[in-house]
Order: structure tokens, then C-alpha cells, then sequence
């Protein structure tokens, strides 16, 4: 509990402390036995009154002078100010116990709302407790200190012991060791890593002990992005809260209206006078939407909470509700559905170039790209990269790179960057990504590269299929063949290629367009790598997290920490999973609230203040325990 939770709490116990004495008073007759025995009693029950809720009469008046009036605050504070009202009706029966109890009951159903959020906040920070709070700095000397990870500079060393979690991202400078990322990814199976590997912040060192050369400042190291993700999307608001709030504008003066009513016109049908009074004040206490008020962002917190068990990060709830009605997912095909990592499948020199020369060049021009391409083809190059020689570099998005190598103007990319620079070229029938070649307007050849699909890639699109997503796209922007032949492998329904980035955005506006006022919504997925706008534009963007390409985390509504496409499916069932439960709680406490009401009217007059207190109590109870429901994860 926290503090704030400990002073109401003890407010409780008093008002209720005094509540129970001026009880006893009551029942012994006492009050009745005393002069003005009557208003007597009126002031000791408002004093345990007064006590529990004058933050609720409080928040009620400020609510009315700021305009915006209609909230559980101003229902309750109508119905207890009320019952206590009761006493002008001579023959009336006195409800002044009923009053401080209404507002005492509800007290103690706050409370307990309270407490239930912030046990799940915590539960998903504890689940989160990934940064830890020293590193071994390794001195000059070679003497070890323990230092705050946010003093360290990038560039320094660092050991990591075996069981110790690693404080910031850096690089393997010596030793081997199995690391545990199951709590950033979801992955169960430990990472092997030795020298020369990257290692991310937030893995336990299971095995061996690590140095560590830092590449990042604890700031932004991918435990505190990981950790202000999460904080960030669990304060974002989603439009079902939104819709509570609409909601309860509406529906707040309409059962006042009614309440109102009740009171005015029952008399007229020969009730008397208290009879409608007091049934038009059960009939607003029952009406409190405090159950949806607390249980709907609870159910949206454990649900995010739930899926960033799994590596998947969601940014906000509207992006979880957005996920549950997903029903067509645009795919990118690099680096998404497949690894991103090319191999050399064949190099084609033309005419009598040397090989060499030709892989030379084309290394060298890609030095500067963080494409995966670019990756792929500088690290299958034998040779040594003299940077001192590459100038001018120029990334043509879609289509290659432009530099100069060695004082030559080279072109290297796909045929639409030859025919966009007017170079003749050879076509090939090898199916692959194919990179042209040419320097100072010669044609040199081509590379032919190929990458593997993802283990899951295949699992991802069934699993898709089978949670009832009716289209899936692929989007790339490579050669048709084998944009065919590896969508023709996964079973996508429909494949685009050869796309320039922004066709991907007019090819996403097309799927969004023919969901034009119909149900299902749009996602996209991407590696980030120039898709960021085609992220933004989807109505869900979910972005390969591959621990720390910023653009994509950025862009993206959702990011998976383990690049892995089949963790897609287990989104958009958590976020199902979410609403239901969201749905079942509106369904089920508007159900019980409406018989409440309906048993209050005069005529049945079955329900009493007591009746409604305990409804209301009860039903936010239970939907308090159905959202906490949100956070559990099934395999
Ligand atoms: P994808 O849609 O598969 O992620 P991109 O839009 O990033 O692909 O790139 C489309 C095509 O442009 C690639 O298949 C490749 O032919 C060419 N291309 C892009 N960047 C480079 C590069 N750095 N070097 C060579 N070719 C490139
Ligand atoms: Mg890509």
C-alpha cells in the first residue's frame, strides 16, 4: 500500500469506528430518547460521513464548477447528500446511517480498486525489473569498481560475472558465455555468445564471465528504452476509455433525469412522498459506473503487460484495441518474413572483368549503407575496405547506392538504379536479389544474393491464418521471381513487388481504403529499414525491434523484441483476449446495475440503499478480478 492508499485506508477505519458506536446508539434507542433526538442523530452520523468521503464531495463540486459534473462522484455525492435530506420529510423514515454507510461502502470499493491497479503496475514492473543498478567498471589498472551503469562512459570496459545481469549494451571483448534474454524477448532458449558478439542490456549472464567493450550510455541503453516503452504505454489512453468517458457523459444525466423523475411522478401514482425519494436515490447509487470507470484501463494495463512478457511491446491500449480487429496484415519481405542475412549465390562478371574487382567495387560502395544488402555484401568481401578511397556516398532508396570508389563513379543496385542512370545491363535468370555493377558508365556485372526465410516465417502466416486474419500481403521491393518464389513457400494470399517505399505507403492506402467504413483494420509490419513511413500510415505498425534500430521502434505502434513474425499471432490473440474481458465486464455490470435499478422502482421496491451498496461493490469487485485476468498469458 502506498501512502496515499494508508491515509484512506485509516480514514475508513475511523469514520467506520464511529459509524458502528453512533449504530449501537441507534439501535439502544438512545437518539430517540433525547430532545431533538432526531437532528441529534442526524450530526453523528454525518460526522463518520464527512469523515470517509469528503474527497468524493469535494471532487463532485469541482467537477460541477469546471462544467464537467457528470461523474461517480456527483451520483454519489446526489444520493448520500439525499438520504441524509430524508429527515425534512417528517414522514419520512430517517436514512442518515444508510448515508454515511453508501459513502463508506464505496470508500472501501475505491480502495480496493486502487490497490488492484497498482499491485498490477507492480506486477508488470517487477516482470520488467531488467535494469539493474551496478556495472564492474574495469579501471586503468585493471581494478575493478562497482559504479552506477549511468556513470559509465560509452567505450569503457565492463565485466559481467556469470549470473549477473548486463548493465549496458556493448560488445564482446573476451570470454563465453550462454545469456538468458528471456525476460527482453520472450525466447526461452539461452543465446551462445563469445568475442566480437553484441550483447544487449537486461540479459543474464548464465555461464561464463564476459569483459565488455559499452556502445551505449546508459540512457540509452535497450533496457531504459524497453522500460520507458512500457511506462509510457500504459499511460496512453485507448478509445474504449475514451468511449467510458463519452459514455458516462450520456449516460450520468440520463439516470439523474430518471432519477428525477422517479422522484416527481411516483407520488402522483399514489406512493408516498419518501417512498419515491428514497427508491430515486437507490436507483442513482446503483447507477455508479465505477466498476467500468476502474476495470477497463486495468484490463488494457494487464493485457499490455501481458504481451511485453513476450517481447511484444505494445505503445499504447488503442493499439491493442486496433490489434483485436486486425483482419489484413501487409507484410515487408527483407528482414521481416525473412533473415535479412545474404549469402553470395553467384557473381556474373561481364566480358573479361575480374571477379575481384568487380565484388571490390561493389563492397566498397556499400561500406557506408546500413541496408541489410550493404551488410551482407561487405561482410562476404575477402578483402580489406580502404575508407580513405570512398566518397560521395548516395543511398538510393529502393534501388542501391551511388560513390566514388578510387576517384570511379560507381552504381551499384537493381535494374530500376541502372535505368534511372541511363546504364545498360544484363539481365539474369538466376532467381535472387540481384546487384548490378557499373563504374564510370561501364557495365561490370552482377552479384546474385539470396537470404533465408526466417525459421517461423511460415508458422507466422498459418498462425495468422488460423486467428482468422482473412488477407495477408507481401511487400517488397525486390525482383518478382523472388518475391514469388518466397511468398509462393509461406502461402501469402497476394504479393506485390518490385515497390518503390513510397508504393508500399499507396499500396497500404489501397488495403486501408477497401476497409473503408467496414470492420477489420490494417497492419503492417516492417523492419524498419525505410519503412517507417509505410508504419506510420497502417492503422497498427509493428516494427522488428532488432534490438535497436531507433527508426523502427519510433515509427512503429508495436514492436517485437525478438524480430520473430509468428509472435504476431500471439499479439492479436492477447489483444483479444483483452476485449473480451473489456466487453464481458461493460456487458456484465450494465446487466446487474439495470435489474438493481428495476427492483428500486416504488412499485417492485424490492432493493434498498443496502442492496444497492453491496451491487455496487460487488459487481467492481468482480470485474476487477475478471481484468486482472488480462495479465495472465497462456502459451
Ligand atoms: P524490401 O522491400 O525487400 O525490404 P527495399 O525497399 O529495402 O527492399 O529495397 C528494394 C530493392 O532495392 C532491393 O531488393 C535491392 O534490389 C535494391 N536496394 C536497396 N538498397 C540497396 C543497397 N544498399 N544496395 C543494393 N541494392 C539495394
Ligand atoms: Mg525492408
Amino acid at each position: 500500500m502506498n501512502k496515499k492508499q494508508k491515509k484512506l485506508r485509516n480514514r475508513i477505519l475511523v469514520a467506520l469506528g464511529i459509524f458502528i458506536v453512533m449504530e449501537i446508539l441507534e439501535v439502544a434507542g438512545v437518539f430517540e430518547s433525547l430532545p431533538y433526538g432526531v437532528w441529534i442523530e442526524f450530526v453523528a452520523f454525518l460526522i463518520p460521513y464527512l469523515i470517509a468521503g469528503y474527497d468524493v464531495l469535494a471532487k463532485a463540486w469541482h467537477g460541477i464548477t469546471h462544467k464537467q459534473p457528470f461523474d461517480e462522484n456527483l451520483l454519489m455525492a446526489i444520493a448520500t447528500i439525499g438520504a441524509f435530506a430524508l429527515v425534512f420529510f417528517p414522514e419520512a423514515e430517517p436514512h442518515m446511517a444508510e448515508g454515511a454507510a453508501v459513502m463508506l461502502f464505496y470508500q472501501v470499493g475505491s480502495l480496493f480498486e486502487s490497490y488492484a491497479v497498482g499491485k498490477t503496475r507492480k506486477s508488470i514492473s517487477d516482470m520488467m525489473d531488467i535494469a539493474p543498478d551496478f556495472a564492474n567498471l574495469v579501471g586503468e589498472d585493471g581494478e575493478i569498481t562497482q559504479v552506477d551503469p549511468f556513470e559509465v562512459a560509452v567505450g569503457s570496459k565492463i565485466v559481467v560475472k556469470a549470473g549477473e545481469r548486463v548493465p549496458l549494451d556493448g560488445i564482446v571483448l573476451s570470454g563465453q558465455s550462454q545469456l538468458d534474454t528471456s525476460a527482453l524477448t520472450g525466447e526461452s532458449v539461452p543465446r551462445v555468445v563469445e568475442e566480437g558478439a553484441e550483447v544487449i542490456s537486461g540479459c543474464v549472464n548464465m555461464t561464463g564471465m564476459l569483459t565488455i567493450e559499452t556502445t551505449s550510455a546508459a540512457e540509452n541503453s535497450t533496457v531504459q528504452r524497453i522500460l520507458e516503452l512500457v511506462e509510457n504505454a500504459s499511460e496512453k489512453k485507448s478509445r474504449s476509455e475514451n468511449f467510458i468517458s463519452r459514455f458516462a457523459r450520456v449516460y450520468t444525466p440520463i439516470v439523474v433525469g430518471l432519477a428525477l423523475l422517479i422522484a416527481l411522478i411516483c407520488p402522483f401514482l399514489g406512493f408516498s412522498i419518501s417512498k419515491s425519494v428514497e427508491s430515486a436515490l437507490v436507483f442513482l447509487v446503483v447507477s455508479c459506473p465505477c466498476a467500468l470507470v476502474i476495470s477497463v484501463p486495468l484490463s488494457f494495463f494487464g493485457g499490455i503487460g501481458a504481451a511485453s512478457r513476450q517481447g511484444i511491446l505494445v505503445k499504447g491500449s488503442s493499439y491493442l484495441e486496433a490489434l483485436s480487429e486486425v483482419d489484413t496484415i501487409a507484410f515487408d519481405k527483407t528482414g521481416t518474413l525473412t533473415s535479412g542475412k545474404f549469402g553470395v549465390v553467384a557473381v556474373h562478371a561481364h566480358g573479361g572483368v575480374d571477379k575481384d574487382l568487380l565484388l571490390s567495387y561493389a563492397a566498397h560502395a556499400e561500406a557506408y549503407s546500413n541496408h541489410p544488402i550493404a551488410l551482407s555484401v561487405v561482410e562476404s568481401y575477402s578483402g580489406v575496405i580502404d575508407h580513405d578511397k570512398i566518397d560521395n556516398v548516395e543511398e538510393i532508396s529502393g534501388k542501391g547506392v551511388s560513390a566514388t570508389v578510387d576517384e570511379h563513379r560507381v552504381f551499384v543496385g537493381n535494374d530500376k538504379l541502372m535505368e534511372s542512370k541511363e546504364q545498360l545491363y544484363h539481365n539474369c535468370k538466376l532467381v535472387g536479389t540481384i546487384l548490378h555493377v557499373a563504374v564510370d558508365g561501364e557495365y561490370l556485372g552482377h552479384i546474385i544474393i539470396a537470404d533465408m526465410m526466417k525459421d517461423d516465417a511460415k508458422e507466422a502466416i498459418d498462425g495468422l491464418h488460423a486467428a482468422g486474419v482473412k488477407t495477408t500481403v507481401m511487400l517488397t521491393g525486390d525482383r518478382k521471381e523472388v518475391a514469388d518464389a518466397v511468398g509462393g513457400e509461406l502461402g501469402v494470399d497476394e504479393i506485390r513487388s518490385q515497390l518503390m517505399p513510397q508504393d508500399k505507403v499507396t499500396a497500404v492506402e489501397e488495403l486501408l481504403a477497401n476497409h473503408e467504413g467496414m470492420k477489420g483494420r490494417v497492419a503492417f509490419v516492417g523492419d524498419g529499414v525505410n519503412d517507417a513511413p509505410v508504419l506510420m500510415r497502417a492503422d497498427v505498425g509493428i516494427a522488428m525491434g532488432g534490438m535497436g534500430s531507433d527508426a523502427a521502434i519510433e515509427a512503429a505502434d508495436i514492436v517485437l523484441m525478438d524480430d520473430k513474425p509468428s509472435n504476431i499471432a500471439k499479439a492479436i490473440r492477447i489483444a483479444r483476449k483483452t476485449l473480451r474481458i473489456v466487453k464481458q465486464n461493460i456487458v456484465f455490470a450494465l446487466g446487474v446495475k439495470v435489474v438493481i435499478m428495476i427492483l428500486a422502482l416504488p412499485m417492485i421496491g424490492i432493493a434498498n440503499m443496502w442492496l444497492a451498496v453491496f451491487g455496487d461493490v460487488g459487481v467492481s469487485v468482480i470485474a476487477i478480478l475478471n481484468a486482472m485476468r488480462c495479465l495472465r498469458v497462456q502459451k
